[in-house]
């Protein structure tokens, strides 16, 4: 994706209110992402571990929502898988995170959830950036622009979930 700005960010958020999209934590150097190799920027709040953002450029502009991590429950499978990046990590690796849905929906109490890596590096997985260990990544024969398409149209389907 293109080089984001603070500013951009706090304006992209759609399930937020305005006070809440100015205090979140935003990652403070963003000059030293590799927005080269990412297809959304996401992160969690290293104050508060229930709390995490994802933000991605869509045909409408960049679009941004606030993430709740459900809590961990017993009796999870070993292994799961990330809907977005379809990598696989042991234990919490991988979480349910929801994000409460913009507009009415949400002022209704809907959420929309996402099983998703559980520090958002999806891209860097993708790309063999980060290592997910051993059987982290299926052996495919799609190409990388082919599986980094694949990821940004399930980025898509889920922020069109939480705007719909
Ligand atoms: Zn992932």
């Amino acid at each position: 994706m293109e080089p984001v700005t603070e500013r951009e960010i706090r304006a992209s958020f759609v399930n937020c209110s305005k006070g809440e999209a100015k205090r979140l934590p935003v990652p403070g150097d963003l000059s030293a992402c590799p927005w080269e190799d990412l297809d959304f920027l996401g992160w969690r709040d290293p104050s508060s571990p229930q709390r995490a953002y994802l933000v991605a450029p869509s045909v409408d502009g960049l679009v941004g929502v606030a993430l709740r991590l459900a809590s961990s429950h017993a009796g999870q499978p070993r292994r799961n898988m990330c809907s977005l990046c379809l990598t696989a990590h042991p234990g919490d690796g991988v979480t349910l995170m929801t994000a409460r849905k913009a507009g009415r929906g949400g002022q209704q109490g809907n959420s929309v959830g996402v099983y998703i890596c559980a520090d958002l590096a999806c891209s860097l997985y993708l790309r063999g950036k980060k290592d997910a260990g051993p059987g982290g990544r299926l052996h495919e024969s799609l190409t990388l622009d082919e599986k980094a398409d694949r990821t940004a149209t399930k980025v898509a389907a889920f922020l069109a979930r939480v705007m719909e």
